[in-house]
């Protein structure tokens, strides 16, 4: 007979065993005092810096953010009472859903409950509802969109990573006339390297394919808008489907597509990850809404965003630490060894009080564990000070291997 405890607990000793077991640090953030944050551990607290947060931009605790929540919390209610078909449709997702596609500059836009849900849906959607669609994904694409497509059960071509020439060679090896649709990011968030997206769309439109593009981790920091890498290159009319998630830079919760209006109708209408699920709740709506107008407008932030990762990169490599070639707002710092990492982050938290948080496999290849950190507009020159000393120290200490 199956000992299911001591199957979990059998597959629980296996993570430790491999330093891969997660253990969330217990934060209570600070309104007014971002990237500060208090550590319960225990009874006991303190004050930490945070260096690992999505939060891009501090938009979490934005005045007028907080502001709408709360006046929509005070008007509607907490939830949405309802799936967005039956009585859960809010007016607040009706004016976001308007306003993202504004920001992307197409016809319609579709919210989810997440990101993850945003991609699951839209991918699982289009792949078993196009008949023949081979899917093309990039080998290093996120795990939402591996099960969206999985889920499909449409064809799959891996290509490699950021690689228009392989993808247009897996393209020409296929029935020029089966539909496809390729699946990619603009900034890949663990090593911080961007698409060529206007080679990719080139390649798309030469094998009349639609493109999937996941901008989680650009949306609201690249472009005169904030709409992302394929508003900074100016393509963004040349990429079918444009997925973001209001949870990082827009420092809320949600998940969305912008399409063309049949598109998005389509998803709408045949996404069970959007249809049977209950509707965002009207306060998370509104307090996106607020945050997409407000980032929209802020190129001010986006500017002192880059500013900030630049001068960190640059400090960091001045001071001998590892840092791994991002061209973007993220600095990997290699580390290399997932127990090593663990212990490079326990350092700085219990030493430094400094969190931030080891990535190790499976999020990142093994034997490239490292700390991921995300300076943000509000990080200032002493927290910078402070942070690559604590980087010294930590290097020292654990003997880990520095940059030539
Ligand atoms: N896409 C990518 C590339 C991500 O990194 C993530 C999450 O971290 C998601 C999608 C999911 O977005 P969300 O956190 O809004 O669910």
């Amino acid at each position: 007979m199956m000992d299911y405890d001591a199957f979990f607990h059998g597959k629980l000793a296996a993570l430790r065993t491999e330093g891969r077991y997660r253990i969330f640090a217990d934060l209570e953030r600070q309104v007014g005092c971002f990237p500060q944050a208090l550590r319960h551990e225990g009874s006991s607290q303190c004050d930490v810096t945070v260096w690992c947060s999505n939060d891009y931009l501090g938009m979490g605790q934005n005045e007028q953010v907080r502001a709408a929540m709360v006046e929509a919390i005070e008007k509607c209610g907490a939830g949405a009472g309802g799936t967005r078909n039956i009585s859960g449709t809010n007016h607040y997702h009706v004016l976001l859903e308007e306003e993202l596609a504004d920001l992307h500059r197409k016809e319609a836009a579709l919210l989810f409950t997440s990101g993850y849900v945003a991609n699951m849906t839209a991918l699982s959607t289009l792949g078993s509802q196009i008949p023949g669609c081979i899917i093309y994904s990039d080998s290093l694409n996120h795990n939402s969109m591996i099960e969206g497509i999985r889920h499909s059960r449409a064809e799959k071509r891996i290509f490699q990573h950021n690689d228009p020439k392989d993808l247009e060679r897996k393209l020409a090896a296929d029935d020029p006339a089966r539909p496809k649709l390729i699946v990619f990011e603009s900034v890949y968030s663990m090593d911080g390297d961007i698409a060529p997206i206007a080679e990719i769309c080139d390649v798309a439109e030469r094998h009349n394919a639609l493109t999937f593009l996941d901008e989680v981790h650009a949306v609201g920091m690249y472009g005169p808008r904030g709409a992302g890498v394929a508003e900074r290159d100016g393509v963004m009319d040349r990429v079918s489907i444009i997925q973001g998630t209001l949870g990082k830079a827009f420092g809320v919760i949600g998940g969305y597509i912008a399409a063309s209006a049949d598109l998005i109708d389509f998803v709408r209408s045949y996404g069970n990850g959007f249809i049977f699920t209950t509707a965002l709740p009207p306060a998370v709506a509104a307090g996106a809404l607020a945050s997409v107008r407000h980032v929209k407008a802020a190129r001010d932030l986006r500017d002192r965003h880059q500013e900030r990762a630049a001068t960190l990169k640059a400090r960091l490599k001045a001071a001998g630490i590892p840092v791994m070639p991002s061209v973007c707002h993220i600095v990997p710092v290699l580390v290399g060894e997932a127990a090593r990492c663990k212990e490079a982050s326990d350092m700085l938290l219990e030493r430094h009080c400094i969190y931030v948080q080891p990535i190790n496999y499976p999020t990142v290849p093994k034997g490239t564990e490292r700390l991921r950190l995300t300076p943000s507009p509000l990080h200032d020159d002493d927290m910078m000070d402070r942070l690559v000393d604590a980087l010294v120290d930590v290097w020292n200490d654990l003997s880990l291997e520095r940059a030539a």
